[in-house]
């Protein structure tokens, strides 16, 4: 156990904890007994931007020493892996095989326990849903139960909080899934450059359902006409025959490997207005206005940003933060208004993601609902921010819509339990697998979760 400074992919509000590195689920499981006062929370690779994988004063288990395949079914494709298993290890594992996980968000060092507790969703959440829409089973621990395996059939109540319960319904051991068959670890891919906000979401509401996979990125830096100027990347995975003579002969061939390390050299705040709006209006232009079947790997279509090395040094010492939201489909004007609010303000924003949701599951806290979801990065000393997204947060409400935990570092804890009306079914869960509250972390108390 060490005593150790933590903080979350934005890098702010570090707190102290003690740290235990369990090597296997069972060491994992231990990490329950005899918990200090400030309680015990679960950390995976730190991705989430804000702090629920933090616990000030209290312990901290990292899992990814509890990882690797327990099972796999390859007629199947179903899969148990151990709870600090990555999603980068599993591509490695299985996409040489013909599988592929069945959701990815947009970077693949997240573990499977922290797949589970965000229910996180990927380019694909119109068609496929979210990552607990494809888990099949858990074994958990859990205060009160100890060690018992969960699926939706036998205890659907704590399979659904637990599914983007952020890790407070119980410690999840390891995770059978479901996974998507691939004939090459090759995707095609269709890229429309829009003018506008209004062009790019009526062509993901027209043509979002032909595609498997659809997301937009936003110059949220761009003003007059051009607010909300997107570039559409959609597409699914080839077929044999689509790739190249040379690609055919290894057709399911995965290489991803982080290449590029961030400048340290570089000025203090490498994102600033300035460079960010050149970058904008430069990647903004070299996007085909236009183009139809492009081969692109894995890597390059899902994980672009993996490829730079602890790219979240880039906004400087004061850190970044993720701001994530989704409105109801009908309440296009609201998304709108966000898109220019932010085009309007003093911020820098770079990597901002619109996605077109379909249905949302049974997950008690889970984000995804029907309609649009925005991401923005921001740098977290921009003048008036906290305003500024305390305004927005109010409108996305009003509109019927929440904010995602996974991002979150600053929300007030009016707003999430306003966005998420089965808060107190949730509650009632938790009470019942940990009755003393054991389970912790920075986030939970900072939203009165816990
Ligand atoms: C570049 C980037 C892109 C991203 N894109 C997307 C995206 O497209 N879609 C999306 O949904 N998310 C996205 N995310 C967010 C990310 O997918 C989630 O935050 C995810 O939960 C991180 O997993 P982790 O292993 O790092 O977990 P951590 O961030 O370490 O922990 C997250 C939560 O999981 C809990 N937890 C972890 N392991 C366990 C366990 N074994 N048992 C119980 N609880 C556990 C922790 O207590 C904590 O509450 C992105 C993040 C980054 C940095």
């Amino acid at each position: 156990m060490t005593r150790e400074l933590l903080t979350g992919w934005g890098r702010t509000a570090p707190t102290a904890a003690d740290v235990v590195h369990p090597m296997s689920v069972d060491e994992l499981a231990a990490g329950l007994e005899r918990p200090p006062e400030r309680g015990v929370a679960a950390r995976g690779l730190g991705r989430s931007y804000g702090d629920p994988a933090q616990n000030a004063g209290g312990r901290v288990l990292d899992t990814t020493g509890a990882r690797g395949l327990i099972d796999l079914d390859l007629n199947r494709g179903v899969v148990t892996a151990a709870a600090g298993t990555s999603l980068h290890a599993l591509m490695r594992w299985l996409v040489p095989l013909g599988w592929f996980v069945p959701v990815t968000p947009g970077t693949r060092y997240v573990t499977v326990g922290g797949a589970i507790a965000n229910d996180i969703h990927g380019k694909n959440h119109h068609g496929a849903g979210s990552w607990c829409n494809h888990l099949l089973a858990m074994t958990m621990a859990t205060p009160a139960g100890g060690k018992i395996t969960v699926t939706p059939q036998s205890d659907p109540d704590l399979f659904w909080a637990t599914a983007g319960g952020v890790g407070l319904t119980g410690l999840v051991l390891d995770a059978t899934f479901q996974l998507r068959r691939i004939e090459t670890s090759r995707l095609v891919i269709d890229t429309d450059r829009t003018r506008d906000l209004d062009e790019v979401m009526a062509l993901m509401t027209e043509g979002d359902d032909r595609y498997e996979y659809s997301v937009a990125w936003i110059d949220l830096m761009a003003r007059g006409a051009s607010v909300g100027r997107s570039i559409l990347d959609r597409g699914r995975f080839a077929h044999v025959d689509e790739l190249s003579a040379k690609q055919q002969r290894d057709p399911l061939a995965y290489h991803a490997a982080a290449i590029l390390p961030m400048p340290f050299v570089a000025p203090p705040k490498l994102l600033n207005p300035l460079t960010v709006r050149a970058f904008n209006e430069v990647w903004y232009r070299r996007a085909p206005r236009r183009r139809r079947g492009h081969v692109a790997t894995i890597p390059a279509f899902f994980h672009p940003l993996d490829a730079i090395h602890d790219w979240n040094r880039g906004y400087g010492p004061a850190g970044f933060l993720q701001w994530q939201c989704v409105v109801p489909i009908g309440a296009e004007e609201t998304m709108r208004h966000i898109v220019e609010a932010f085009s309007a303000s003093a911020t820098t924003s770079l990597v901002n993601v619109l996605k077109r949701f379909g249905p949302g599951n049974e997950g008690m806290l889970s984000f995804p609902q029907p309609g649009w979801t925005l991401s923005v990065d921001l740098s977290a000393d921009a003048p008036g921010l906290a305003r500024l997204l305390d305004r927005l947060d109010d409108e996305v409400l009003a509109a019927g819509g929440r904010l995602y935990l996974a991002k979150d570092s600053r929300m007030r804890p009016s707003t999430m339990a306003a966005g998420y009306a089965r808060l107190d079914e949730w509650r009632a869960v938790r009470r019942r697998v940990d009755p003393d509250g054991i389970l912790q972390h920075d986030l939970g108390r900072r939203l009165g979760l816990v």
